[in-house]
């Protein structure tokens, strides 16, 4: 074994291979590695799914206080940007969207129903009047200011959907 050899060797650490996968933009730092449908970065440790923007998180700032959760102030899930990434509890992350848009508890009642008639998938079963009045929802936060980004997130889609939604005519 030659030392110098050996010292020379360039270290590859956690957090190299971590930032590796990110593309810097001027507003956001985008995660290019897997992600999930509703948008955020994953990366599998030990057979476990753990997000991205929470290893962004730990990474730089430290370790997650139990029962947190790290936010974005950009709405966009697959940025892992340190700068725009804050911590809060689930509550304060719903008073946040409340004062971004007045969000609608309606639309929560909504989406369970949905969530149990369609069992995840697209509502492929479900009457007109439900594709009519989920249509209607997703405008109605649109106009609130919410971003597709967001309203993707509420409805746990890709925003790829909500433009689909928006312009399709149920059948
Ligand atoms: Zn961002």
């Amino acid at each position: 074994m030659d030392i110098i050899e050996e010292m020379q060797r360039p270290i590859t650490t956690v957090e190299d291979r971590f930032w590796s996968r990110v593309k810097k933009t001027s507003k956001c730092w985008e995660w290019q590695g897997t992600k999930l449908k509703t948008g955020y970065g994953v990366v599998s440790i030990k057979g476990k799914n753990i997000r991205a923007h929470r290893i962004a998180y730990e990474l730089t700032k430290g370790k997650i206080p139990q029962g947190y959760g790290v936010c974005h102030t950009c709405d966009n899930p697959s940025c892992v940007k340190p700068d725009h990434l804050w911590i809060g509890t689930h509550k304060e992350n719903m008073e946040d969207r409340n004062k971004k848009g007045g969000y609608l508890i309606e639309t929560s009642d909504f989406i369970r129903n949905l969530k149990i008639m369609t069992k995840g998938g697209r509502p492929k079963q479900v009457n007109k009047v439900l594709i009519e009045k989920r249509k209607e929802i997703m405008v109605k936060l649109l106009q609130e200011g919410f971003s597709r980004t967001q309203v993707a997130f509420i409805f746990s889609v890709h925003p790829a959907q909500v433009t689909r939604v928006l312009v399709e005519s149920p059948k």
